[in-house]
């Protein structure tokens, strides 16, 4: 899949500038992988006309490279869909927001982690909330369905309500909430049957259960592995019986997660936790960022770009690239990329923003490169006449003795430096003759 998408983008990367017919073919390979990550159609369309209306104009023109650029607004796209982006707050997990016993409602298809999940967040509820918590199990087709919530809730540490034959689930909630109010319980869960599929049954006795107890939040649980089904279970869900947030389980399996994507665009109800194993512990905040990676599969190009688009523009990139090949690199171009090392975290991270010159990323040794040690070399730089750094050869002990004062380290780390520096420069003039040699054909302009 990613492989896919690189390979379109290489060839946006040779062409250097994005025009509409270059980002209306990215946006065939953008359509397909999103539905191959499970995204329902009409949602595709509008995240890649999105796409589309970003990518031709402006916000390319200032990028790293075209290619990485639509990725990064792809991506963009994606964390806006799914509720997140800059200047919007994270989403929040379930609200406890009301008058004690706060209801909760449960509800999706048989086996979508309904009861597991209802478990899952008594458990945080007691652990982290430290709320007193009820579990109560309206499920009475399944005729094991209420044990297995009473061993759940035992394995949380909460209470359950006791088991009483012969109630409907009507019954069975109007009686969690008179025991949660008589013993003073914070939060009642109360977990409903699901059925294989949607059906008038079920969803009459969804609303028939909201109503008479009002629940503060009535969750949607889905299982993630569902795909394109997703989408029809929460409209269904949503306009028979109204919901406040979705839960999406086995996250940890292989799917995608491009159902999440739908099921926000379909009801515009957040996704509020994730399934992530069969265990209690396993249930984990939702994080849009993390989620359009998944999707994407792109996340590593897309946190370079991030931290490119702070710290490096093109013009200094390619400034420096034609230094290197000509060998005039000197150590005020080594000061200079040692603060964009600093801004950058890594020199790789540089090296893969060169066209080309990804990899040669290997031949350097990034632990001769942390951050204390940049700052000191930074300041054995500073101390130094330009004369000298435009010309290291004349540095000899008188030199090296001042320059070691002035920046308050030693003589030693002069020299340290002056080795590193020379590395460097050999690095340099290697990856220069690698570069007539066709590796960094076309890729600078
Ligand atoms: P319900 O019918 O909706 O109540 O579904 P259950 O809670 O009984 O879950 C059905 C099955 O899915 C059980 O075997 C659970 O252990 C499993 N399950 C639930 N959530 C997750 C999850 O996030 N990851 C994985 N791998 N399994 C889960
Ligand atoms: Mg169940």
């Amino acid at each position: 899949l990613s492989g896919k998408l690189n390979g379109v983008f290489d060839r946006l990367r040779r062409r250097g500038a994005l025009t509409e017919a270059d980002v209306a073919e990215a946006s065939r390979e953008v359509r397909i992988a999103l539905l191959e990550a499970d995204v329902a159609l009409p949602v595709v369309k509008d995240i890649v006309a999105k796409v589309r209306e970003r990518a031709v104009g402006q916000e390319v023109l200032r990028s790293v490279s075209p290619a990485q650029q639509v990725i990064k607004i792809v991506n963009d796209c994606l964390v806006e869909a799914l509720g997140g982006g800059e200047g919007v707050e994270h989403v929040p997990g379930i609200s406890l927001n009301a008058a004690s016993p706060v209801p909760i409602l449960m509800v999706g298809l048989q086996g979508s982690g309904k009861t597991t999940t209802s478990g899952k967040i008594a458990l945080r509820l007691r652990m982290r909330d430290r709320k007193k918590v009820l579990l109560a199990s309206l499920d009475v087709h399944r005729p094991a369905a209420q044990l297995q919530l009473e061993t759940l809730a035992k394995q949380a540490g909460v209470a359950s309500l006791p088991i009483i034959q012969g109630q409907g689930p009507l019954e069975i909630a109007q009686r969690a909430m008179q025991v949660a109010r008589g013993e003073l319980y914070d939060v009642v869960i109360l977990d409903t049957a699901g059925r294989l599929s949607i059906d008038e049954a079920l969803m009459e006795e969804v609303a028939q259960v909201k109503a008479a107890t009002r629940p503060h939040e009535s969750l949607l649980v889905v299982d993630a592995m569902t795909g394109q089904d997703a989408v029809q279970t929460a409209r269904a869900f949503n306009e028979r019986v109204g919901i406040t947030g979705i839960v999406m389980t086995r996250i940890d399996g292989d799917a995608r997660g491009g159902a999440a994507l739908s099921m926000r665009a379909v009801t515009g109800a957040p996704i509020k936790l994730l399934g992530a194993g069969e265990k209690l512990e396993a249930l984990e905040d939702f994080h849009p960022d993390r989620i359009a990676g998944r999707i994407l599969g792109m996340g590593d190009i897309v946190s370079l770009v991030e931290r490119a688009a702070e710290t490096i523009d093109k013009a200094e990139a390619e400034k420096l690239a034609a230094k290197m090949q000509k060998g005039q690199f000197d150590l005020e171009d080594y000061a200079a990329q040692l603060k964009q090392i600093n801004k950058m975290g890594s020199l790789s991270g540089i090296l893969n923003m060169l066209p080309g010159m990804g990899k040669l990323k290997g031949q350097i040794d990034e632990s001769k490169l942390d951050g204390s040690i940049l700052k000191r070399q930074a300041a054995i730089i500073g101390s130094m006449t330009m004369k000298e750094r435009r010309n290291p050869a004349i540095l000899k002990a008188s030199r090296k003795k001042r320059i070691a004062a002035g920046s308050g380290t030693s003589v030693q780390e002069v020299n340290k430096l002056l080795k590193q520096f020379d590395d460097m420069s050999a690095m340099m003039k290697r990856m220069s003759k690698l570069g007539q040699k066709g590796m960094m054909r076309g890729g600078l302009g």
